[in-house]
């Protein structure tokens, strides 16, 4: 069980730190190898994706990352950027599927900025198809034409990605409560109306799961207004980057989110849903439990330890329902907490 641990920017080792010593304590054989990532690796090396990374990311059964980016590598040129990491490690090992939960813990019910009644008991499942559409799609970049610059990128998405995302989110939604939205811009974009009618040719094989159809304008929308509608949602690259940053604040916090991204083989990357949290790094106040949650979700899809990632999960809600809170999701009365001492928490909690 080879883990490439990848720490990141920002946030990234110090809730990471957590998440390594709550897998320490199942005490499996787990052999962890940590390698640069992100801002780090280009200060380090000049590559944002270091080819030793590369070599220990192929080697690996998973990969667990903290976070990448930062102020101080923006004005790089973009394929130095941080971001240009994680891209490279998903497109390196085909991990075109991204599974986001987002769900509701009762005790966190008043962090959402929500009506507690409009998102108590809310879990949803956005997929995510990670190494396609307009964030990879050629040509792209920016020219001069007639005297001004004029930027351009493309939004592509063939048959055969459409129905390797949809197989997922298909079986995902079989293993739940059978209900998939697909999500699209088909009145304006002719690539979305191709990703409708894929999904609608598929569903013929799924005869169990309720599909429906909802442009993004309105996804958005109904994600605010009524969010326990939806039951597992599917949808491409860009529009499933911004839904499930907005699904994932109906929760509360984002520093409560993990994230799985998985290839055809249960090989996967597995990171919180947030970012590196630079206007917190280095103060040990990062709320861990993304990360947390996102080695249970390891535990799960690439190693097959199911009740080993239920030991983790359970530690976490009963932290929750011992009052610890990090500041992101801290309320008058409850026990505030750092990283650490909330990593603390967990390990006592998991016994
Ligand atoms: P962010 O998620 O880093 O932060 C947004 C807000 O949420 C901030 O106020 C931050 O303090 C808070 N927050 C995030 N995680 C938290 C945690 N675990 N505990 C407590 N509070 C937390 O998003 P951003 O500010 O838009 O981006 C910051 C940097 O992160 C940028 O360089 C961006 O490119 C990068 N980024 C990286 C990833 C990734 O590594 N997967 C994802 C998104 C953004």
């Amino acid at each position: 069980m080879k883990i490439c641990v990848l720490p990141g920017d920002g946030i990234g080792p110090e809730i990471m730190a957590e998440a390594v010593r709550v897998l320490q304590a199942l005490g499996r054989p787990f052999e962890m190898e940590e390698a640069l990532i992100g801002g780090g690796a280009f200060d380090a090396t000049g590559d944002p994706f270091p080819e030793a990374t590369r070599q220990l990311t192929r080697e690996a059964d998973a990969v667990l990352l903290g976070a990448v980016g930062g102020p101080q590598w923006d004005a790089l040129p973009r394929e130095k950027r941080p971001e240009r990491g994680l891209l490279g490690i998903r497109k390196d090992l085909s991990l075109f599927a991204n599974l986001r939960p987002a769900i509701l813990y009762p005790e966190l019910a008043d962090a959402s900025t929500l009506k507690a009644e409009v998102v108590a008991g809310l879990d949803i499942l956005i997929v995510r198809e990670l190494t396609g559409d307009i964030y990879f799609g050629q040509p792209r970049g920016v020219r001069e034409e007639n005297g001004e610059r004029v930027g351009f990128n493309t939004m592509v998405y063939s048959e055969s990605e459409i129905r390797r995302i949809g197989h997922v989110a298909f079986r995902a939604a079989q293993k739940r409560g059978k209900r998939l939205c697909s999500v699209d811009k088909m009145n304006v974009l002719e690539c979305t109306q191709l990703w409708r009618d894929v999904m609608t040719e598929m569903a013929r094989d799924y005869p169990d799961v309720e599909l429906s159809h909802m442009l993004v304008d309105n996804a958005a929308m109904q994600l605010v207004k009524a969010p326990r509608q939806f039951d597992v949602m599917v949808t491409g690259n860009m529009f499933g980057d911004i839904l499930s940053d907005e699904a994932s604040m109906l929760t509360g916090s984002i520093g409560m989110l993990p994230s799985a991204s998985l290839d055809d083989n249960n090989k996967g990357m597995y990171e919180p849903s947030h970012g590196s949290a630079p206007d917190i790094a280095g103060k040990g106040v990062a709320n861990p439990l993304a990360t947390i949650l996102s080695a249970a979700m390891m535990l799960r899809y690439t190693f097959n330890l199911e009740d080993d990632a239920q030991r983790i999960e359970n530690a976490v809600k009963k932290v929750l329902a011992q009052g610890y809170r990090t500041g992101d999701i801290y309320e008058r009365g409850a026990n505030k907490v750092g990283t650490q001492a909330m990593g603390d928490a967990v390990l006592a909690a998991m016994g």
